[in-house]
């Protein structure tokens, strides 16, 4: 019999991760999705970025194309190329787990309008009924500057929100937050919880916040992003998305990364 299910929670991969984790590493997290749901009763909305990073492995090596500064519609159709490459392997991931994967792609406006939202809203609750694990991303081919959520960190926040989620767990390639930027300072010491997220700190994180070249979300965004779900009560993991089995050792309890508690609203 089916764990009966008792948490839903939201997960995140960075573009780092994916690229640099490719096809194993995005097969083990499916394994432990399969696990959350089967062991401990937790059902996992993921959202996933890596479509546009992808896309510039795969035209990396043919001629004419270059790794310079890109046009917004460069990006968007890089991001059309890499999408349905980045939803393969989630697919394969999660059949090799004997479940379905489901792609749903976003903009802004769908969760600003409340007619679109409730659609949104009703589309995911069919596909978890079904047992099928919906994978998101921002609808980057389409959605111009006004309509864009700008990184998916700030997506996966707003969804959490929509979706009453009680975790939002942001898979990243660095251990956490630290007290000063651990690129530039080696001794720096990572903070393992938060109760809130002040305006105080989102200032404090200036320039060493911002995005890298491959995903547009730094620490900066997702400090917002823990904003929104801490404000909204829902519990943020800040965590290094390639340590063995996350995802069950945060299910377990066991203390990784960066936790910053939903307030009680
Ligand atoms: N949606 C973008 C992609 O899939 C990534 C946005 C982000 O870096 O957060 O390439």
């Amino acid at each position: 019999m089916a764990k009966k299910i008792t948490e839903r929670w939201i997960v995140k991969a960075g573009s780092n991760m994916i690229v640099s984790g490719g096809p194993m590493l995005i097969r083990a997290w499916m394994q432990q999705v399969s696990v959350l749901r089967k062991k401990y009763g937790i059902e996992v909305i993921w959202v996933t970025s890596g479509a546009i990073a992808t896309a510039v492995e795969f035209m990396s090596d043919r001629s004419g194309f270059n790794r310079g500064k890109r046009t917004l519609a460069e990006k968007q159709a890089l991001s059309a190329i890499g999408q349905p490459l980045v939803l393969d392997l989630y697919t394969m991931g999660l059949q090799a787990q004997g479940l379905g994967a489901a792609q749903v792609l976003l903009t802004y406006e769908d969760l600003a309008d409340s007619k679109r939202r409730e659609n949104f809203q009703n589309t995911i609750e069919q596909l978890l009924e079904w047992r099928v694990t919906p994978i998101l991303n921002e609808n980057d081919a389409v959605a111009t500057q006004e309509i864009r959520f700008g990184d998916n960190d700030s997506l996966s926040a707003r969804v959490a929100k929509s979706l009453s989620a009680k975790r939002l767990v942001i898979l990243t390639d660095v251990e956490g937050l630290f007290e000063s930027d651990p690129r530039t300072n080696p001794t720096a010491r990572l903070v393992p919880e938060l109760k809130r997220v002040s305006p105080a700190l989102i200032k404090s994180m200036g320039k060493s916040g911002a995005g890298t070249q491959r995903g547009t979300g730094g620490m900066l965004s997702k400090l917002m992003a823990a904003k929104i779900a801490s404000d909204n009560g829902v519990r943020t993991h800040l965590v290094k998305g390639d340590e063995a089995n996350i995802l069950t050792e945060l299910a377990q309890g066991h203390l990784h990364g960066t936790v910053i508690y939903g307030r009680r609203k």
